[in-house]
């Protein structure tokens, strides 16, 4: 090893003197862009010691090494990744992407100062809620509505407030752990609540809540079944029934509904999930339901209902620790607006668009996807093996709703010659932006549902690099 090579290495401050990283010094800290350049250097070396050349090491091959340590290390840590899944709401990416309407109202709050917590008329301090309370009650039909900050804040906050030291009667069925190991039991102890099981695993008829309202529970919960289903010999009350079994005897209806759809997926074929309006219109006093879930805006938990319920909500102390910010405010606005009108919601609310897209226009997408594909890896001529073919996949929703609804959908399907898929994945996850795909059969599957249209390019970059062992 000839360690004087070493010294005819450029020194960092001799590189910092070039044109080139002065002007990376006025975009980044100057102690970042020396880490840089060390980083740089010391890689040279370990390159020399191995029997590199000076050659392969002069000033451009440094500062190209610099330079792309210098990206990596102003990257996020929270970063953009395409969601090749098809996984509409996919809990590990952050669930729903914002509609634009949403993301312009999100820049726009965030960029200055706005009437949060302003009455513009009076001038007199207003409610943060104000903002959503209206568009919440014309699409659902309710009373009053609050906005806390997650669904699982939000049942918290109404057992809390309804039903703390008191009984609340709740199917057998329907004690269910959800992801996170969010319980409905443990939450109710922590609400203070006292459980009461009615019914069976698979059965609780009418007569079993008459039983326990005979015996004097306070509260009657309802809580979808979300990412779980029961199938054949299974039996529950129809909402209608089980409100009036309740109200008969002057107790209230909490419906925890999940995910709460505002659209009707029923109507285009998708599921049997509920509306929020349907529970609404059977009598439920409160419902409460995700805000990035089905309806596919920010993390919030929506509560709405009569306004008697929602005034003691409204007053309870618990309220100041699970209040949203202006940002979540501002997303959940502009999206609620877009569901004042079904076609617009369908085409501007991105996870309804993608749930609802045509199977034909997948498989447009797929084909597409699959040519671009081929010409990159040809262009790329490293010679790479690849089998590229489109292929039928299922594609689910996700986010513990709508569990046994598998979406028809199209993919692109990857087998590398001599590369392992599990390999392959973490590869894709190496690019820039990452990509997050799936193994079946042996093959790395890229669904086209959950890719956007801007993504194209990056996506065929990205596969193509891995391929290739590039990052
Ligand atoms: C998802 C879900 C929750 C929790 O909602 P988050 O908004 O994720 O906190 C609560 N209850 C049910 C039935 C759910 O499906």
């Amino acid at each position: 090893m000839d360690t004087t090579q070493f010294r005819q290495l450029p020194a960092v401050h001799k590189l910092l003197e070039s044109a080139v990283v002065a002007s990376w010094c006025d975009v980044y800290a100057r102690t970042d862009v020396v880490r840089a350049l060390q980083a740089a250097l010391s890689q040279a070396r370990a390159a020399l010691r191995e029997g590199g050349t000076l050659e392969s090491w002069d000033q451009p091959a440094i500062l190209r090494i610099a330079a792309d340590v210098l990206t990596r290390q102003a990257q996020l840590h929270l970063r953009a990744v395409i969601n090749a899944t098809g996984i509409v709401l996919h809990t590990n990416l952050g669930r729903a992407p914002l509609a634009a309407e949403a993301i312009a109202a999100v820049q726009e709050s965030a960029m200055g100062y706005s009437n949060l917590e302003l009455d513009l008329e009076t001038g007199q301090r207003g409610q943060r809620y104000d903002h959503v309370e209206k568009v919440i009650c014309d699409l659902t039909g309710a009373e009053a509505a609050l906005v806390v900050n997650n669904n699982a804040a939000a049942v918290f906050l109404i057992l809390r407030e309804l039903a703390n030291g008191v009984p609340v009667a709740i199917s057998r069925g329907e004690l269910i752990e959800i992801g996170g190991s969010f319980r409905v039991s443990e939450i109710m102890r922590e609400s203070g609540a006292q459980l009461v099981e009615v019914g069976t695993t698979n059965k609780t008829h009418e007569r079993d809540y008459e039983n326990a309202l005979n015996e004097g529970v306070a509260l009657v919960l309802r809580i979808h079944a979300s990412n779980f289903k029961m199938l054949g010999f299974t039996y529950k009350p129809s909402l209608d029934a089980l409100v009036k079994l309740a109200h008969a005897r002057d107790v209230p209806v909490y419906e925890d509904l999940g995910s709460g759809s505002l659209f009707n997926l029923k109507k285009v074929g998708i599921g049997e999930e509920p509306t929020v309006r349907e529970s609404i219109a059977a009598g439920v006093d409160v419902v409460s339901f995700s805000g990035d879930k089905l309806l596919g805006a920010t993390q919030a938990g929506i509560i709405c209902g009569k306004k008697r319920y929602l005034d003691r909500l409204k007053k309870n102390q618990l309220l100041r620790a699970l209040r949203v910010d202006k940002l979540t405010l501002a997303a959940l606005e502009a999206t609620l607006r877009l569901y004042r009108d079904e076609e617009i919601a369908r085409s501007r609310v991105p996870t309804l668009h993608m749930m609802t897209r045509a199977v034909d226009d997948l498989r447009d997408d797929a084909n597409r996807l699959a040519d671009t594909l081929r010409k990159s890896l040809a262009a790329q001529g490293k010679g790479v093996v690849a089998d590229v073919r489109v292929t039928r996949v299922e594609s689910q929703v996700g986010g513990g709703a709508l569990p046994s609804e598998d979406l028809p959908s199209y993919g692109v399907a990857l087998h590398v010659v001599g590369v392992s898929e599990q390999t392959l994945l973490e590869r894709l996850r190496a690019q820039s932006p990452p990509i997050i795909a799936r193994i079946m059969k042996e093959e790395v599957i890229f669904d086209v549902r959950t890719i956007f249209a801007w993504q194209r390019d990056e996506l065929v970059r990205g596969i193509a690099n891995a391929c290739t062992g590039c990052a």
